[in-house]
């Protein structure tokens, strides 16, 4: 089965590149690991995600507008947010297990083990002498026990002489030198430590002038909160009110792999919304619910889709569920609803010193909002709308072909007007139907090949709608459409063609289902 998985994912990343959807970044150059380009199909499919996720969060929303914040923000943020201080750890791997660990916790461990060895000899020796046992004394003197300690202390001298020194060498020589082995498989075979903090950093402003550390935003959360008060100010938001933002995200990921499921630079798509202490868990109910519709809309099979409740909360959160997907590698986190209390709003007064709160006139008092949070991510959107159109199939007359069924509403091209011959005048009558439709539709002509060939060439993509013009078109203005899913074919009228088109292709369509 894991093979056959396996499979299906390679044959949906080279579909993804052969059709100008994902190419590998760089790829003249071989490639940077866990970074992607989206191609010409890709670019399009992504945009349609973005308008259907905005629409919903923002159009169809009196109550929640979005915003486009930056991605550098003052370093104070991230020391608010606690992503300064967490994940900054000197990390090692074991070759065997392929486990990871903290270098300096796998000393501590060890150094642990010392100490249980001192443990036991006064055990031993309070038994020994009774009543008259003088631990402070033994311990100071026990030849045995001053040999451990002696050794705690070497040890603990020299990791934080590696450690405030940030000499990473002499990290792993101690492990090595300690022969400290993984906990789980009993092997010694380490890689070389790493400093890992998940954030990148960079130098705003010259050297010269003494540039400052700043980082790429790991999330776009903290762009929100930090206009939370501009927002409802300028906006003149009442509680509840959201905000939603989509923006690139970069996290300096230790593993990243799975193609584009974990990059290290992404695209979030975030909404924030502020809720009235208290009412936090009505929210949190009530958002989780309209975005499973949201996904479920698209009409992908519902099986794809499941909740997974967080037992173990992140210290913010008082309640979280990730949206999980069937990816081709199975369930994984596609979505999080997070509620996260006041958290975050607080952590930036304490750090900014202004206060972020809202005046409740009903109450008349002033209160810092509690947040439930919805983020996705847009490119684990795309691999999940991806993988879930991509089929197989034998037509009805024994043809074979690979299709996109993707949800007709996010296609790349939306119709595809293909001449039946290259003469005659049918290409300019096609020319004639694009000039008509582009200002609705993405719209692609094609006159090489084979009409059979240039079908499979749009299925290959997901182009939901193609029309044929033939001779009698010119008497009739009536071409031929044909349907990708069904691969079936009526006549229409020219002056009909952008109803229909609409009919079948609105986002609108999608908008009504939530
Ligand atoms: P994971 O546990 O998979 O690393 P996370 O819990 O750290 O994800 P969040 O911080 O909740 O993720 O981010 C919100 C969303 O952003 C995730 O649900 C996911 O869709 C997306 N996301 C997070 N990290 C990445 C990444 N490295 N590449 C692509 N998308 C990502």
């Amino acid at each position: 089965m894991a093979n056959q998985d396996d499979n299906q994912f390679k044959k949906i990343i080279s579909h993804a590149k052969e059709y100008g959807f994902v190419f590998p970044s760089s790829e003249i150059y071989d490639g940077l690991a866990a970074a992607y380009d989206y191609g010409q199909n890709g670019a399009e499919l992504k945009n349609n995600i973005k308008e259907y996720w905005w629409k919903a969060m923002v159009q169809m929303h009196e109550e929640i507008v979005g915003i486009d914040a930056s991605i550098f923000m003052h370093p104070a943020t991230w020391k608010a947010s606690g992503h300064v201080d967490a994940f900054n750890d000197p990390m090692i791997d074991n070759k065997d297990s392929k486990k990871r660990y903290r270098a300096d916790v796998l000393i501590e461990d060890h150094i642990a083990k010392i100490e249980a060895k001192i443990d036991k000899e006064v055990t031993k020796a309070a038994k020994r002498f009774g009543d008259d046992f003088d631990k402070e004394q033994f311990v100071a003197t026990n030849p045995r026990v001053l040999k451990y300690t002696g050794q705690i202390d070497d040890i603990n001298a020299r990791m934080k002489a590696a450690l405030d020194g940030e000499n990473l060498n002499q990290l792993k020589a101690l492990i090595e030198e300690l022969g400290i082995a993984d906990p789980v498989s009993g092997s010694k075979n380490w890689t070389d430590v790493r400093q890992f903090n998940l954030m990148f950093s960079t130098e705003l402003g010259s050297l010269a002038d003494g540039a400052n550390k700043i980082y790429l935003r790991p999330e776009t959360a903290q762009g929100i909160f930090v206009n939370f008060l501009n927002v409802q100010k300028t906006g003149r938001m009442k509680i509840p009110f959201g905000i939603a933002q989509i923006g690139k995200a970069f996290r300096n990921e230790i593993i990243a792999r799975q193609f584009i499921f974990r990059m290290r630079e992404f695209e979030q798509m975030e909404m924030q919304f502020f809720v009235k202490p208290g009412e936090e868990l009505k929210w949190y109910e009530y958002w989780k619910e309209k975005r499973i519709k949201w996904h479920k809309a698209l009409g992908i099979s519902e099986e794809n889709y499941r909740f997974h409740d967080h037992l173990n909360l992140a210290h913010y959160a008082n309640a979280a569920a990730d949206i999980e997907f069937n990816f081709p590698m199975g369930f994984k986190e596609l979505e999080g609803i997070h509620s996260r209390t006041d958290f975050d709003l607080k952590a930036h007064e304490e750090h900014s010193g202004k206060k972020l709160q809202f005046f409740d006139p009903h109450e008349n008092k002033s209160y810092v909002p509690y947040v439930i949070e919805t983020s996705i991510g847009l490119d684990r959107m795309f691999l999940a709308v991806l993988s879930a159109s991509y089929v197989e199939e034998t037509l009805a007359d024994g043809s074979e072909r690979t299709v996109l069924k993707l949800p007709v509403q996010l296609a790349p091209v939306k119709v595809a007007v293909l001449p039946l011959l290259k003469k005659d005048g049918l290409p300019e009558k096609a020319r004639e139907i694009i000039d008509e439709l582009k200002f609705d539709f993405t719209c692609q002509y094609d006159e090489k090949d084979a009409i059979g060939k240039r079908y499979r060439r749009q299925d290959a993509i997901g182009t939901p709608n193609c029309i044929t013009v033939d001779h009698q078109t010119l008497e009739d203005n009536a071409v031929t459409i044909r349907y990708r899913d069904t691969a079936e074919q009526e006549r229409i009228a020219i002056a009909d063609l952008r109803n229909k088109v609409s009919d079948l292709v609105s986002v609108n369509n999608l908008l009504r289902k939530i």
